[in-house]
């Protein structure tokens, strides 16, 4: 291995500003999203475009350097962080962010990787389209990394994962070679989908580098909600009554415990919660033909008749819609602000999102009854924020050591008693590689292993994440 060679060849294919080598400026790609780990590059790497990369990855593999590629740095798991041996280059996608197309007919974009999710949502907007993945970390995250770690969000519900809404991607594989499959077929039955591979992949199979994403109906016409729920709301009962009684046209079903509601720091006093909590509902559709607030109005009294819910609120315009999603998505925020917690980013099937919801508060509460849990989440696919917060003047560090060691375990065997997974969307990064090891089905891990071998022989690409080699 030559890291000097690297660098030096580097310099020589690539412009001034897409080699960064000055520690000062290599700090901020260096330490993941929650200042959980910080590692060590050996350069980070700013390419401008698909041929960049091609080179980067050449040079890489000549050298026997890793690569570690890097949208927006947002993720959860550590898994955009470069282990500490300072053999390993970032390769930054921030530089690749033009707009290669927009079908207004076939509704479909096609960009480079480094965009973010918001200019994807502005791009599409002012055409009067929609892109159905919409994150709290938008401003900043990327669709590549959004793609690599088949994120979900707050439209699940109505839209599905990264994973649903992309029809055609463009990566450069480990030997240099570009998978081009930058195609807008909404069918296409001809072998493996092989770009499935490379969602979720975790930048562990090659570099999204490009990406043809499918759009709907811009949904202009909303009627929004904020619920305050009565003691032990039932929540897979609410949601299945819910999408029945608004003909599937529920976007969001997002649930805030009552600690998590407390957290919040964007909260006008009309948005309290109830004894249960809050739940934040929103129907949405393209034509103003379709009577949104009566349908969410029928959708609240039955949730009043069956004592479910204590009161509730519809929106009467654009800024209370606004606050209500703000006090959503400043959650993760609001606990960073609070000392933080330690996330069990967990899901279940719906139909036993309560029973789990019961068992893991219990075993929370026979673990340490002083411990504090700020539970929420996108309570509509299933998926909840399951998260013990850091107790005041706690070393945040430690405690989450402890908490996973000692507790988390517990939290995710309930989880998988109920048929529930231990990520439902942050993925496997650096900080989960051994709950992969330890539960997942030991068939499923060893094709992985086949295919990351088959695709990365060399372990070029993201080394230590997801897998240790
Ligand atoms: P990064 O953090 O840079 O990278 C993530 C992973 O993808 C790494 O393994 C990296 O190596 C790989 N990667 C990045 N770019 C590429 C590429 N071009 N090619 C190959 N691999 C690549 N996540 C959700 O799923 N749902 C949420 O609701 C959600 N809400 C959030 C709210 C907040 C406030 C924050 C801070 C984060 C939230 N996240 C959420 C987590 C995060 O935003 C997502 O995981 C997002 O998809 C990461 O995108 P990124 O560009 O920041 O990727």
């Amino acid at each position: 291995m030559s890291v000097e060679r690297f660098i030096a060849g580097i310099r020589e294919a690539l412009d001034g500003p897409a080699v960064v080598t000055d520690p000062s400026l290599l700090a901020k790609y260096e330490t993941d999203q929650r200042a959980l780990m910080t590692g060590r590059a050996c350069a980070v790497l700013r390419p401008r475009s698909t041929a960049e990369v091609v080179a980067i990855v050449l040079l890489a593999r000549e050298n026997g350097v890793g690569l570690v590629p890097q949208g927006g740095n947002t993720s959860y798991c550590g898994g955009a962080t470069p282990d500490s041996t300072a053999t390993q280059a970032v390769v930054s996608l921030e530089r690749m962010t033009s707009v290669r197309g927009l079908d207004r007919i076939g509704f479909t974009i096609s960009v480079d990787a480094g965009v973010t999710l918001q200019a994807i949502h502005d791009a599409v907007g002012s055409a009067g389209l929609a892109f159905g993945l919409s994150l709290g970390s938008q401003g900043s995250c990327t669709i590549g990394g959004n793609i690599a770690t088949n994120a979900g969000g707050i439209a699940v519900l109505r839209y599905g994962m990264a994973r649903d809404l992309v029809l055609g991607l463009e990566v450069v594989l480990p030997d240099g070679s570009i998978f081009d499959d930058m195609r807008a077929l909404r069918k296409n039955n001809s072998g493996y989908d092989v770009k499935q591979l490379f969602i979720g992949s975790e930048g562990s199979l090659g570099i999204i580098t490009g990406a043809v994403l499918k759009l709907h109906p811009i949904p202009d016409t909303h009627a929004t909600a904020w619920v305050k729920l009565a003691e032990n709301p039932p929540l897979g009962e609410m949601i299945a009554l819910a999408r029945r009684e608004s003909a599937d046209l529920i976007t969001s079903f997002e649930f805030l415990s009552p600690r998590s509601l407390a957290l919040s720091h964007a909260s006008p006093p009309v948005l309290e919660g109830g004894s249960g909590g809050a739940l934040l509902v929103e129907l949405t559709s393209s034509t103003a033909r379709i009577p949104l607030d009566e349908v969410l109005t029928g959708l609240l009294e039955e949730f009043f008749t069956r004592g479910w819910a204590e009161d509730a609120l519809i929106a009467t315009g654009g800024r209370q819609r606004t606050e209500m999603w703000r006090r959503r998505e400043l959650l993760p925020e609001d606990e960073k602000a609070a000392g933080g917690s330690v996330k069990h980013d967990i899901s279940t099937p719906l139909s036993s999102a309560d029973r789990f919801m019961r068992e893991a508060v219990d075993a929370v509460r026979s673990f340490d009854p002083a411990l504090e849990l700020s539970l929420y989440g996108h309570v509509g696919d299933g998926n909840i924020h399951f998260n013990v917060l850091v107790p005041p003047g706690a070393d945040r560090i430690a405690f989450t050591a402890m908490i996973e060691a000692e507790l988390s375990p517990r939290l995710y065997e309930i989880a998988l008693e109920h048929g529930g997974s231990f990520s439902a969307e942050y993925g496997i990064g650096r900080f989960k590689r051994g709950l992969l090891d330890t539960y997942a089905d030991g068939r499923k891990l060893g094709l992985i292993k086949s295919l990351k071998t088959a695709i990365d022989p060399g372990f070029l690409m993201n080394r230590g994440v997801l897998l240790s080699e």
